[in-house]
């Protein structure tokens, strides 16, 4: 940092959380634009680019809300546009993000009914179908789920649940979180019948943290006209008119808004499906590096293993956290720390956004050492392994 008396760290730092993720130059040069009037003809033309744009991410046709805010921000607007007070709804505990997103729901007086498990795996969607089933009244107003859960490594199937809540013939709600999941694993919000989808900037889209979305089907839209939870900078109903115009009812966070829309064009230069299968194959290497040191994987279900990070699990004995700060220390690189139940036990390794093999690999090459620092126990041989694997599934091999 200049102007610090810290010596100078040569290199740059290697930010392998799972988001916020690294911003690539275009992205930060596409930021760095003078700010212009919000209520202007370029400002509008910018505003216009951007909430078209949006929808081919998301795969939809449906308006996408741009809020100035985190993730947080947008599973409140989820919520409050959509529930009334004391309105039931039905939540998977996948990890801390899905804890998290219930508890929200607790404070803002909707009364969450939570589907526990034990952080190891994905949403099971038979649970949710048995529950709606016994649900005849139709009570639940909406199921809640979370597609990549950024605390433990697990990607749920959202086509699963939603034929989980057709099976049931319930009409609730689906809301999901794919905060962490959007621009790095597959997501189709229209065809896998999502009402709200939530997600945010500094994961996949390779953006600053600073703006989050809720797209937003039909139906939602309708029970949104009843919803009485009080609301105002959160409210559709005040921003869609002024987005049908390409503008915001508030102050929209402009410069963020330059690089979204260069994110867009470079998700779609790589091609979306090169994109999810970038991560598919960055996953699969990091778990063979993984498997190669003889430690434990959280996700311990193959299906559910997430293309955007690694949860690593410690021996009995070491600390997670301490390991996390060798490796800070000794090679400059940012693991993500095991949150709340799992804090000291678990490491994540993110894999997501402008990542390439060699960053994979010097990602790697940095845990294999700091294991070593550390007196983990494991064996060598999780880089070679990760090499081997990216080597003989080269795109264009
Ligand atoms: N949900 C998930 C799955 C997340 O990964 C995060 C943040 O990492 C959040 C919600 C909360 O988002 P934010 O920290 O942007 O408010």
């Amino acid at each position: 940092m200049s102007g610090s008396n810290e010596p100078r760290i040569a290199g740059r730092h290697f930010l392998q959380i799972p988001g916020p993720s690294p911003v690539p130059d275009r992205i930060l040069k596409a930021m760095s634009m003078q700010v212009i009037d919000h209520r202007g003809p370029e400002f509008q033309k910018l505003g216009k680019r951007v909430l078209d744009g949006i929808k081919t991410i998301f795969k939809t046709k449906s308006p996408v809300i741009i809020y100035p805010a985190s993730g947080t921000g947008a599973w409140e607007a989820a919520l409050i546009n959509t529930m009334s007070p004391g309105d039931k709804v039905l939540m998977y505990e996948t990890g801390h993000f899905a804890s998290l997103w219930k508890s929200m729901a607790e404070k803002i007086g909707i009364e969450p009914e939570f589907l526990e498990s034990d952080w190891r795996s994905g949403v099971e969607a038979n649970r949710i179908e048995e529950r709606l089933r016994a649900d005849t009244n139709h009570e639940i107003k909406a199921v809640c789920v979370v597609h990549n859960e950024t605390s433990t490594g697990a990607t749920s199937r959202i086509d699963e649940v939603r034929a989980a809540i057709d099976a049931a013939g319930h009409p609730a709600l689906l809301m999901v979180d794919t905060i962490s999941g959007l621009a790095s694993a597959d997501y189709r919000h229209d065809e896998w019948g999502v009402d709200v989808t939530v997600s945010g900037s500094q994961k996949g889209l390779m953006l600053p943290p600073g703006i989050s979305f809720n797209a937003i089907s039909e139906k939602a839209l309708e029970v949104s006209k009843s919803a009485k939870l009080p609301k105002l900078f959160w409210s559709w109903e005040e921003m869609l008119p002024h987005n049908a115009n390409g503008f915001f009812p508030y102050t929209p966070a402009t410069n963020l808004l330059y690089g979204l829309d260069e994110a867009i064009n470079m998700l779609h230069q790589e091609g979306l499906d090169s994109v999810f299968a970038r991560h598919i194959r960055h996953g699969e290497a990091a778990r063979k590096a993984v498997a190669t040191w003889g430690l434990e994987i959280l996700c311990q279900v193959e299906r559910y293993h997430s293309p955007v990070l690694t949860g690593v699990v410690m021996p009995e004995g070491h600390d997670a956290d301490n390991f996390r700060k060798l490796v800070l220390e000794n090679f400059d690189m940012s693991l993500g720390t095991g949150l709340s139940k799992v804090a000291g036990k678990v490491f994540r390794i993110g894999h997501l956004g402008d990542i390439n093999d060699l960053t994979l690999i010097g990602a790697l090459a940095g845990v294999e050492m700091g294991l070593g620092l550390a007196g983990v126990p494991h064996s060598k041989g999780g880089v070679q392994a990760a090499m081997d694997h990216l080597a003989a599934t080269a795109p264009s091999k």
